[in-house]
């Protein structure tokens, strides 16, 4: 058995070599120190290669950009077709600007040694640079549907010579809106092509989006969505919306909190957060859907160069942030969606490395964690903080107490008992 650098996977002696990729595609792989495909590789890249249709049902850190971009690289360099002006043989739409920049950056790492032609169109940032580079024609296209449908209708881009189309994220398209622009995307769309949907979740309206897309699509499920990954150690905090600043900035001061991705609910409160941890002298940023794309770029290469120690954001801006080595994730605010949770903690544990994922709840957020809790189908161990009682914001008469619970332990090491004033008891 072969232990796989992606999290949560073993595989058994499989080489990228066996599944039939070309050497050019090897050689790219070898540079990046893929020495073992993922499960999800292992099962799409020779369906992909013999011509199927693909539905994977997988998370990002499961290796499906790889599983179906060097398949698509194969095909797009063995048939040298050059795609007409303003076309691309190959269409991939992602809900988010980070995801579609991730997976162009993938693909053109992956297929460095194949001289294909790469674009990507967002939203966001000015057109007149996507607009010249479609106008020669392009073998690879990464967009979001937007800002696809707009440079359409300004004939700026066509989509009749397209021979591959994947949709990626798809219950998130949902989610955002997206649904309805890419279902009007695909139906322009030559009929003879092959397509490859992911996604995590499987709501109705993407399993009919699948059933209208896909022909005979090979299925492939890599981890349910409901189970979170296993080396993620989950915990909550039960605490005061006003006592949360605090309680972050403490969590901070200890150097284990390496690289922190800090969530919250809405841009207000990242921004708010962000600002108060810039005072308290840590270097952080946020990333939410108000920021300019180049704001978010920088952010995002700060927090991946280790600039940036705490990088707040919405669950929006942060769908696609591919960073390795996230030691914590922090949520100061807990999501309304049980399934962003799973997509939260998802950021750390990446890449084999282990991960803490710390929830801070309020009162009002209860309900929220019960969701999480019947989603991810499991009690998350409540710990308590031993923040000074003097740091705290003045106490509310009415506020609810915590209850008191067995499964209560410090946050620090979890082996050790609390009770719910912090102090220690044996475990
Ligand atoms: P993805 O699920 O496509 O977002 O990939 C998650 C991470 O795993 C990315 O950082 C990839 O570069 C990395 N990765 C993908 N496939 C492999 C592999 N076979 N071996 C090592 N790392 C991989």
């Amino acid at each position: 058995m072969a232990v796989c650098a992606v999290r949560n996977i073993f595989v058994t002696n499989i080489t990228f070599a066996s599944l039939g990729l070309s050497e050019p595609l090897l050689r790219a792989l070898a540079a990046e120190n893929y020495t073992t495909p993922t499960p999800i590789q292992v099962r799409a890249i020779p369906a992909l290669l013999a011509g199927r249709d693909l539905l994977g049902i997988a998370q990002t850190g499961t290796g499906k950009t790889a599983a179906f971009g060097l398949p698509l690289l194969q095909h797009l360099a063995a048939i040298k077709l050059r795609a007409d002006h303003r076309g691309t043989r190959a269409l991939i739409l992602a809900p988010t600007r980070e995801l579609a920049i991730q997976i162009d950056t993938s693909l053109r790492t992956y297929g460095r040694h194949l001289n294909l032609r790469h674009a990507v169109i967002l939203g966001g940032v000015n057109q007149n640079p996507q607009v010249n580079a479609m106008k020669q024609g392009v073998d690879i296209l990464v967009a979001t549907p937007g800002r696809l449908l707009d440079l359409v209708k300004q004939q700026h881009v066509r989509l009749d010579g397209v021979t591959a189309l994947i949709v990626d994220e798809a219950d998130r398209m949902l989610d955002m809106g997206f649904i309805k622009d890419v279902r009007r995307i695909v139906s322009m769309l030559p009929k003879k092509r092959q397509s490859m949907l992911f996604s995590a979740t499987m709501p109705d309206d993407v399993v009919k989006l699948v059933g209208d897309m896909l022909h005979q699509p090979e299925r492939i499920e890599v981890s349910p969505p409901t189970k979170t990954a296993d080396k993620i150690d989950q915990r909550v905090i039960h605490i005061a919306q006003k006592d949360k600043r605090a309680l972050l900035a403490h969590l901070l001061r200890d150097d284990q909190f390496k690289r922190v991705i800090v969530f919250t609910r809405t841009k207000h409160v990242a921004n708010r957060v962000s600002e108060h941890l810039e005072k308290a002298g840590f270097s952080t940023d946020a990333i939410h859907g108000n920021k300019s794309q180049n704001a978010r770029q920088r952010a995002l290469a700060n927090f991946k160069s280790g600039d940036v120690r705490v990088l707040v954001a919405t669950d929006i801006a942060a769908r696609g942030v591919d960073v390795d080595d996230i030691t914590h994730v922090i949520n100061f605010e807990l999501p309304n969606e049980p399934e962003s949770y799973v997509h939260r903690i998802g950021r750390t544990a990446r890449a084999g490395s282990e991960g803490i994922a710390i929830s801070f709840c309020d009162p009002s957020e209860r309900a929220f964690l019960r969701d999480i809790e019947r989603l991810v189908k499991r009690q998350i161990a409540v710990v308590t903080h031993d923040l000074p009682a003097g740091s705290l914001a003045p106490a509310n008469a009415n506020e609810e107490r915590r209850p008191h619970h067995p499964a209560e332990r410090n946050y620090k090491n979890p082996k050790r008992r609390t009770n719910f004033r912090g102090n220690r008891r044996a475990a």
